[in-house]
């Protein structure tokens, strides 16, 4: 009998692994990659007999498939992803995929900032306290990959609203919406309420077995939350009082305030979330706290590189839409020198104005077309300057930090303008200061 065919676009971590997922069940696989697939991954599909194309779709092949597994990177709007849609066949991410071949419990992660450090705490805390958990998804690590040998009964779930767009069967057994900012706008037809949408496609087939948690002084989660069925955690900043106060199975627990190392309001948000997906798991207090101690965060969120000549170099390159780097310059001194610009999104910066009046004296725009940044903020910020080079910037915003304290990188851009990517931009921004040490 001929072999039901998944077909697999994009040969990334997440399309490699959804084809050796497909592979293991007895499924016939083809990946294709309209770009270039990167030598590792070429090595990986050619030693587990992964026939692919690189560069093309061939049409006939992919049109065929019983189903297709899509990266989260490939808009609907290509014309391969049109016209299987026409011919109904099904299309899914990797994690939806995944999720059909495994009875794991999952906590999933999603909301527009702080995602990963979110989804790295809390598989940390629930690691540390012994559970036998696994960590996928945006995070960087294929989810498909690890249910092939169905290692761990637990996983915790980066999820971007364009892996939940291709959800339908997923269910989660607790879910986190940390926020809602517009971001990615261009793959929702420039309308606020489609990303909307696609970021409360987390809630679907929950029950009321199951756990929902917010953050409640979000302004955009709290307009628009649908009526939800599972049990409904909302943390608060603005109700904790001395100490912080938690609740989960309808216990209220309390910490001391000093338990938390991470820098930044946001960071409590984060940390208060994964803390109560800890406590939710009945991961006993004194777990939770000795594993807080020890998280380190990954690299480009708020990461403090060096102090040279007593000014902070902060890299938050990771920031690239304005609500973050709200909350970076909510955490930085007065008189800080702020690098910022790339590609902008639709920025509005009018959320920011009143901070960076407050905390910033100098501004360094860092792109190819910094026109919004300077008309914005050229009358606001006492020095303002142009660069299109990381080396220029630091050595701009040094001149400008003599005798301050600090100087952010957090560009509330996209960085494909004159970087690789965020984490290219971020790196230049570490060697740069580094070599002034
Ligand atoms: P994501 O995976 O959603 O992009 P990250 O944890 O990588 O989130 O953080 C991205 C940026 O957002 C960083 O600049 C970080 O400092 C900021 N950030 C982190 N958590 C939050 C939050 N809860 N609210 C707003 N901004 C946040």
């Amino acid at each position: 009998m001929q072999k039901d065919l998944v077909v697999v676009l994009g040969a990334g971590e997440s399309g490699v692994g959804a084809g050796l997922l497909a592979q293991a069940k007895g499924f016939e696989v083809f990946v294709s990659d309209f770009g270039e697939i990167s030598e590792v991954f070429q090595e990986e599909l050619l030693s587990n007999n992964i026939p692919f194309e690189q560069g093309k779709h061939t049409e006939e092949k992919i049109l065929s498939a019983r189903a297709i597994v899509k990266s989260p990177g490939i808009p609907d709007t290509v014309s391969i992803v049109q016209k299987a849609l026409e011919k109904g066949i099904e299309i899914i991410s990797e994690i939806e995929f995944a999720s059909r071949f495994t009875n794991a419990f999952f906590i999933a992660i999603t909301g527009s900032n702080g995602k990963t450090t979110t989804t790295l705490l809390t598989y940390h805390l629930l690691k540390e306290a012994g559970l036998n958990v696994g960590i996928a998804g945006n995070v960087g690590y294929s989810l498909a990959k690890q249910v092939i040998e169905d290692k761990h009964e637990y996983y915790v779930l980066e999820l971007s609203s364009f892996q939940l767009d291709n959800m339908y069967a997923f269910k989660a057994n607790i879910a986190v919406l940390l926020n809602i900012t517009p971001d990615h706008l261009d793959r929702y037809e420039y309308k606020l309420e489609n990303y909307i949408a696609s970021k409360y496609r987390i809630l679907q087939n929950m029950t009321s077995d199951d756990v929902f948690i917010s953050y409640r002084e979000d302004k955009i989660v709290n307009e628009t939350l649908p009526q939800i069925t599972p049990n409904h955690l909302a943390i608060s900043l603005k109700e904790q009082g001395e100490e912080l106060n938690i609740q989960a199975n309808n216990k209220e627990y309390t910490f001391s305030k000093d338990i938390i190392h991470l820098k930044g309001e946001h960071n409590l948000i984060n940390s208060l979330v994964a803390m109560s997906v800890a406590l939710t798991l009945n991961i006993d207090k004194s777990k939770i706290v000795e594993a807080l101690a020890s998280f380190e965060n990954a690299p480009h969120r708020l990461q403090e590189v060096a102090e040279i000549d007593g000014i902070r170099y902060i890299n938050d390159s990771k920031a690239t839409n304005v609500d973050a780097v709200k909350y970076a310059l909510g955490s930085v001194p007065k008189g800080t020198i702020w690098i910022a610009g790339g590609v902008d999104k639709g920025n509005d910066y009018t959320e920011i104005e009143e901070l960076v009046k407050e905390k910033v004296e100098g501004l360094v725009c860092l792109g190819t077309d910094n026109s919004a940044l300077v008309s914005f903020f050229g009358e606001q910020v006492a020095q303002i300057s142009e660069a299109d080079s990381m080396k220029e910037a630091i050595e701009q915003a040094t001149r400008m930090a003599q005798g301050k304290q600090c100087v952010l990188l957090s560009p509330a851009c996209a960085s494909f303008d004159l970087f690789k990517s965020y984490i290219d931009r971020g790196d230049q921004f570490i060697e740069q200061v580094n070599y002034m040490k």
